[in-house]
């Protein structure tokens, strides 16, 4: 069970405390107290765990700081969408919204290299109108030999060079939880000139002690990959813990399932499970067509893969697209035979933008039709 208390409830008010005096001393339940800080206001929701099922609903909504209660099944209690159900999906950052409903591109570098690369990625952003980017500061390597990233020694030129190009928001993995502490450090120092989201690969989707430390911190977002071997269901409770530690900001990314069913591409693309996630969770759902394709083919209507599979998520309602591009692919350390070119990037950005309207009249033919139906 899931008691949501009213906005801006005082945590010394008479109301909270009878509230919270009457739910410590239920028996068989134990309680979490989870405090979301919206752009008005604050939110407190308490969840009930344990032997909640003789518990009556409406008791719960009769307490005095309660707003109402909400029935929650055991799956993905904190980030699923549950029966009568009505909480908001989605988050800001930085000035940035982030929703099941609208849609931010997260175009950049797979990995950061030179400063110049960087600073003709963030000036074609800014040219664009773009203010998220994707860097790569620690990359997990397949093969230990392979470039590592430059770790921690890119962060303040990368931090500043952002902040001078408008960026706010980059996606950056991170393979440790010191890094962590590495990235708010260097931005404190240079006076948060720009925001990050923190990557989680999917290689970690089930490194549950980086998630539990990636969950308790609340400065940062985080950008979770599907694990590419597991199911979806293990993949979202790994996005559960994170939000069980205390950080709900997560956006969950489809990139594409390792298999030979997936040949000639990289991966198997899973876009399919967009609306999927959307159903099950309240998490905003990003694609990743440049590690689901993972080359630059192109289809014989002259439009490439990446771009097509682009096209497919965002039309079945995809809220984040984060796609490699590079100035110069055959410079780049990792990944540039599947990286959009900076010319591309016009062309790319008309495509996404069409695919989402789209997506949004479709959502109007199906409204229309329930409306008949329902007349
Ligand atoms: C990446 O986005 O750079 C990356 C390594 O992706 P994934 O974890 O999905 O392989
Ligand atoms: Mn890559």
């Amino acid at each position: 069970m899931l008691a949501i208390l009213h906005p801006n409830t005082a945590l010394d008010s008479d109301a909270y405390r009878q509230t919270m005096d009457y739910l410590e001393h239920l028996p068989g339940v134990s309680i979490k107290v989870h405090e979301i800080q919206g752009a008005s206001q604050r939110l407190t929701e308490i969840y009930l765990l344990g032997d909640t099922k003789s518990l009556d609903k409406d008791d719960i909504e009769a307490l005095p700081a309660v707003e109402r209660a909400i029935r929650i099944s055991d799956d993905y209690r904190v980030l699923g969408r549950h029966k009568d159900d009505k909480r908001q999906s989605g988050f800001h950052y930085n000035g940035v919204e982030f929703s099941q409903n609208n849609l931010n591109i997260f175009a950049g570098l797979c990995a950061v290299d030179v400063p110049e690369h960087v600073e003709m990625m963030l000036q074609a952003l800014e040219e664009h109108g773009e203010v998220c980017t994707r860097m790569g500061a620690y990359k997990p390597r397949t093969n230990p030999y392979s470039f590592q990233g430059h770790g921690k020694g890119c962060l303040p030129w990368v931090f500043e060079k952002a902040g001078k190009h408008g960026i706010k928001v980059i996606a950056m993995e991170i393979t440790h939880e010191s890094h962590i502490e590495e990235i708010d450090t260097c931005l404190e120092k240079l006076g948060r000139p720009t925001g990050v989201m923190l990557q989680v690969g999917t290689r970690n989707t089930q490194n549950f002690e980086l998630l539990k430390a990636i969950g308790r911190q609340r400065n940062y977002p985080v950008l979770l990959k599907r694990g590419f071997g597991i199911t979806l269901n293990e993949s979202l409770n790994a996005a559960e813990y994170l939000a069980s530690e205390g950080n709900a900001n997560v956006i969950f990314c489809l990139r594409g399932m390792k298999t030979e069913a997936g040949l000639p591409h990289r991966n198997m693309v899973d876009f399919a499970h967009v609306p999927a996630v959307k159903r099950l969770t309240r998490m905003p759902v990003c694609v990743d067509p440049s590690h689901s394709v993972g080359s630059r083919e192109q289809a014989p209507d002259g439009i490439l893969d990446v771009m097509h599979a682009t096209a497919q998520g965002v039309i079945a309602g995809a809220n984040m697209v984060l796609v490699d591009f590079h100035p110069k692919p055959e410079k780049a350390l990792v990944d540039g035979p599947q990286a959009l070119l900076m010319n591309e990037l016009p062309a790319y950005l008309e495509d996404i933008r069409l695919c989402h309207d789209i997506w949004k009249k479709r959502q109007a033919i199906y409204q229309r039709l329930r409306e008949t139906t329902a007349e």
